[in-house]
């Protein structure tokens, strides 16, 4: 499913004193399939950015293309509830949301005017829930009385429910302790891997951005800086110094070896892999 940027401009309150331009002139094409990174300080335009592409903010200058929809300002889309289908967002603390009872109606909540029958709605519901990592003994759970881990997980079941074919996070790991960020990156591999997704991640986090990513974009101030293949972005030690982004742990380390003691890692996702070619080294 294609999603392309022509031109992309958006202005929050365009018409008032109080304008503000978040997005600039912006040309990009969401790598279908992948796992594409969108970093940058604070306030450099991503959650505008992805809220363009499900028509949560429509284009002030510009179009975006998601599938067969064109969004901009004279192309408003035909069906929104279609392509809220075909792309869904888990936005930032999402669990902050919940206020239904049980996990199973957070989950359900937005099928229900899909006309489901029950029968596949609970399937629908068990199937999101397994993708996640639970089982259906936190149906009849109260969502407000799981730990931090598991809101997160049932917030993004709630997305997964719909079967999007673009998943996109803004923000994912903030709250999440260690092994909730581990799970994350095996949920995040297995969308991609398992079920095809496109799957669009914004985050802070550069180690785990360089654990899951595969293509990178990144975005100063509104405007888009460079956009390109993990390796030759974040594994390059010039490149990441050039556009301001921290390096992360694992390339800092293979940096540190090659400079220090001449060794010549490969590039890895993985510190289990990274371990692997050192024992290699070491032998
Ligand atoms: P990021 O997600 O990268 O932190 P945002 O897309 O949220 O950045 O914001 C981009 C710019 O637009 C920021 O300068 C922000 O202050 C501004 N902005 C965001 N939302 C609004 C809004 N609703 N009204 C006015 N300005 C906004
Ligand atoms: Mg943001």
């Amino acid at each position: 499913m294609e999603i392309k940027f022509d031109d992309v401009s958006y202005t929050y309150n365009a018409k008032t004193p109080l304008k503000k331009v978040a997005l600039r002139d912006i040309n990009l094409v969401i790598q279908e399939g992948k796992v594409n990174a969108l970093i940058g300080t604070s306030g450099s335009g991503k959650t505008t950015l992805i809220q363009l592409i499900n028509s949560l903010l429509v284009p002030t200058k510009g179009k975006v293309k998601v599938d067969e929809d064109l969004i901009g300002p004279k192309s408003r889309i035909k069906n929104i509830n279609a392509l809220r289908r075909k792309v869904g967002i888990v936005f930032q603390f999402p669990e902050e949301q919940f206020f239904n009872l049980t996990v199973k109606k957070e989950i359900e909540f937005g099928l229900l005017s899909f006309n489901y029958r029950t029968n596949e709605l609970d399937k629908r519901v068990s199937d999101a829930l397994k993708m996640v990592g639970l089982d259906d003994s936190y149906l009849e759970r109260d969502p407000f009385k799981l730990s931090n881990g598991e809101q997160r997980k049932v917030a993004i079941a709630s997305i997964l429910v719909f079967n999007p074919k673009v998943i996109v996070f803004d923000e994912p790991t903030i709250g999440l302790d260690y092994d909730s960020k581990k799970n994350l990156v095996k949920l995040i591999r297995m969308l991609k891997n398992r079920y095809n997704k496109t799957v669009i991640i914004i985050s802070h986090d550069i180690d785990f951005i360089h654990a899951i990513s595969d293509y990178v974009i990144l975005l100063d101030n509104g405007n888009l800086i460079i956009t390109g293949n993990k390796y030759d972005i974040l594994a390059n030690p010039e490149a990441l110094k050039h556009y301001n982004i921290p390096m992360p742990k694992i390339v800092e380390f293979s940096y540190k070896a090659l400079k220090d003691k001449g060794i010549k890692m490969g590039y890895r996702d993985d510190v289990n892999d990274l371990l692997k070619d050192i024992y290699r080294y070491a032998k």
